[in-house]
């Protein structure tokens, strides 16, 4: 095994930053000379990021942020890797720092469902009387998720109070659970379904990535694997024996958790793709990309 003497962080925190588009700029400018690569987004809301770096540089990062009094608790999650997960640094100011769009403003720190640890989180998913709801997009929900978690059909999160509306509003006497990679989104969500009148919200604390580092539920009923936004696309989360493959190739069908981008330039839409077929397609997605990328006519 290669030398893993890369970490990268995984980290968000809701707190008023006064002027972000002046923090943006100064943050960036820092990151790239302690040498770190990813991806950071600022709001006057507060901070959410995805750095990878060396051990020493990421641990530096660390020190820093927590010297700074708004950041003083804010939690990382971190995952040893054998390089960096990111290609280039970015630091951008955003309104929201997940983009929700709903009409009243949504601040964690005043509204928001119950946070559970994952020991109790692996407890409530036992039960039969709640409501399991990934709070993911579909594409990242067809490679893992919680066993009995709903799909909900949105491709963006910003389409998540319509699809909740239309499906969900008939439960809002019932228990739901919601989780999502790092907690961050579920922040949102559960703060939003309680305007909406649902009763009993809880949230994954610290998102599945969180889960599948409990020493005592090891990841326990989460099927699949976690997809992630940085260059490893997923990870591993059930560290028992009941892991199992709940992607399926999108050409051939049969059980598959890697995703591809399709080589053809002007689509590249990200696929579940066997290795066989990837070979046999050209690691396109259609008979029409193929077509363009073996004709040459790909823009690189
Ligand atoms: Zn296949
Ligand atoms: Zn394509």
């Amino acid at each position: 095994m290669a030398e893993q003497s890369y970490h990268i962080l995984l980290y968000y925190k809701f707190v008023h930053i006064p002027d972000p588009e002046a923090f943006k700029d100064e943050h960036l400018q820092y990151c790239k000379e302690l040498g770190l690569k990813g991806r950071i987004l600022v709001a006057s809301e507060g901070i959410n990021g995805t750095v990878s770096g060396t051990i020493e540089q990421t641990e530096q990062y660390m020190r820093d942020m927590k010297a700074n009094p708004l950041f003083a608790d804010m939690v990382f999650k971190v995952d040893p890797s054998e390089g960096h997960a990111f290609r280039k640094m970015f630091v951008r100011h955003r309104q929201e720092l997940v983009t929700f769009r709903v009409e009243d403003e949504l601040d964690p720190n005043e509204i928001s469902g119950k946070r559970l640890a994952p020991k109790e989180f692996y407890e409530y998913l036992q039960r039969d009387d709640v409501i399991v709801l990934d709070g993911r997009n579909d594409y990242e929900y067809d490679i893992g998720h919680f066993r009995n978690a709903i799909r909900p059909d949105v491709q963006s999160f910003r389409e998540f109070p319509e699809w909740i509306r239309e499906n969900l509003s008939e439960h809002k006497d019932k228990t739901i659970l919601t989780y999502c990679t790092g907690g961050i989104r579920c922040e949102k969500l559960t703060g939003f379904m309680i305007k909406e009148g649902f009763q009993d919200v809880a949230q994954l604390d610290g998102g599945i990535v969180t889960y599948g580092k409990d020493p005592e539920v090891q990841g326990r009923l989460f099927d699949g694997k976690c997809y992630v936004f940085d260059e490893r696309i997923s990870v591993p989360i059930n560290q028992t024996d009941e892991d199992v493959i709940v992607g399926k190739c999108h050409h051939c069908g049969k059980p598959e958790d890697r995703y591809i981008n399709c080589d053809n330039d002007a689509c590249h839409l990200q696929h579940i793709c066997c290795e066989e077929c990837e070979e046999l397609h050209h690691a396109c997605c259609s008979k029409e990309c193929e077509e363009i990328v073996l004709a040459g006519h790909n823009a690189s």
